[in-house]
């Protein structure tokens, strides 16, 4: 007998007859002997929709009195999934965030969570009842409704887990698994039986939406093992999905690449000529990180005659915001000789900890992508990452060829 959180999406909760199916897998599960601690979200499109609606009325919704409407999605279909239980025959009890008690800190649509009460659930399991708890929402020291960002009922779900010390973490979702890229660009692309949360977390940072980058920062923290998996397989037809392991658990023949990750949200700005001397970067940085815009690749080239190129990377809906305060604020502060900047632009990344003891990945991967001649604009490196930007027009070509290049490739017999 195992104790399981299980976690279902939006989609897995969008209608009736979905919810109904939720609750037989739920019912699968129990019948198998196991203790069941299950988080769902809002059907899928009610979050927006209540946004949008306090936007109608408010423009800038208060914050406190947005959590306090946001949140009554999930108490929607914890109810909902509850009668469906009972109504198998099933014992089951729903909980707000609130009735649970999860305690977050008071930053209203992004809270923390500080602390979770085991107590009433621990009882309600105990006497064989499957305990339905609202995703995404918490309660502030005052009592206030709190929310912990979109998505965050995955966070919900990992916590809960290292909370209760539950045996695994299981993400229900309308994908499978973690692929190897995004399957709609290299039809190829496999399902990874395991991945570290490493690679993970460099997937999640760098696109890849399977799961909200706070709950894998979470699991890999309290060592929750997660596992991600698909709500509409049939039953009988089920897979493992893919589990998210550390690194030791990873078997020894773990490939060196495990994904290829890209990201089309960049765009690149250049400082042409300035001079050469301490302060430079800070002073082009400085407003730009005061203007809260992130950067995430630098590169500054080696001096000529006494003036340097400098190069960053910021997001697209960003672009224009950042040129014109290198325009406006640094240029003539610096004496740049001139600015430019691509918007289109993109980030094309091979992810794996196998890269910490295998050299030469680099080399492989830059001829590869010279063989199609595709220009790297810009390349960044981490222990398990190297990303390349290209022109935007690349993108597609890029991913496949680096795909194939790792043998990542489905093959099929
Ligand atoms: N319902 C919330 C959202 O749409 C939380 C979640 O689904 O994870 O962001
Ligand atoms: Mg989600």
């Amino acid at each position: 007998m195992a104790l399981i959180v299980q976690k279902y999406g939006g989609t897995s909760m969008g209608a009736p007859d979905r919810i109904r199916n939720v609750a037989r897998r739920v019912a699968r599960w129990k019948a198998q002997g196991h203790q069941l601690v299950v988080v769902v979200s809002a059907m899928s499109g009610e979050t927006n929709r209540l946004i949008a609606l306090a936007k109608d009325v408010s423009p800038q919704p208060d914050p406190r009195e947005l959590d306090v409407m946001v949140s009554t999605g999930e108490q929607v279909t914890i109810a909902l999934l509850a009668m469906a239980l009972k109504d198998l025959g099933i014992k089951a009890k729903s909980y707000t965030g609130g009735q649970v008690k999860i305690l977050t800190d008071s930053v209203f649509t992004k809270a923390r969570i500080l602390d979770i009460e085991e107590a009433a659930m621990r009882r309600d399991l105990d006497n064989d009842t499957v305990v339905i708890v609202a995703g995404f929402q918490g309660v502030d020291q005052d009592g206030n409704i709190t929310t912990l960002g979109r998505g965050g009922s995955d966070t919900s779900g990992v916590a809960l887990a290292a909370a209760l010390k539950a045996d695994e973490c299981q993400i229900y979702t309308d994908v499978d698994g973690v692929y190897t890229t995004d399957p709609r660009i290299v039809p190829h692309a496999r399902k990874l039986e395991r991945v570290t949360f490493e690679e993970m977390l460099e997937m999640a940072s760098l696109g890849s939406k399977v799961l909200q980058i706070r709950s894998v920062e979470f699991a890999g923290k309290y060592k929750v093992k997660l596992r991600v998996l698909s709500s509409f397989e049939a039953e009988g037809q089920e897979t493992d999905g893919t589990l998210i392991t550390l690194e030791e658990d990873t078997k020894m023949e773990q490939p060196i690449i495990s994904g290829i990750a890209f990201n089309r949200d960049e765009a690149k700005l250049t400082v042409l000529g300035v001079p050469d001397r301490p302060g430079i970067a800070y002073q082009i940085l400085g407003p730009i990180a005061d203007a809260n815009i992130d950067v995430d690749m630098i590169i500054q080239n080696v001096g000529h005659d006494g003036t340097t190129d400098f190069s960053f990377t910021v997001p697209r809906g960003e672009f224009a915001r950042a040129k014109k305060i290198l325009e406006e604020q640094i240029r003539p502060h610096i004496g740049a000789r001139a600015i430019e900047g691509d918007n289109t632009i993109c980030k094309v990344s091979a992810v794996g900890v196998g890269m910490r003891s295998h050299p030469g990945i680099a080399s492989k991967m830059f001829r590869a992508l010279a063989e199609e001649g595709i220009n790297i604009q810009m390349i960044s490196t981490s222990e398990i990452k190297i990303s390349v930007v290209v022109d935007e027009k690349y993108l597609e070509l890029a991913v496949r060829v680096l795909h194939s290049t790792f043998g990542l490739d489905q093959v099929t017999a």
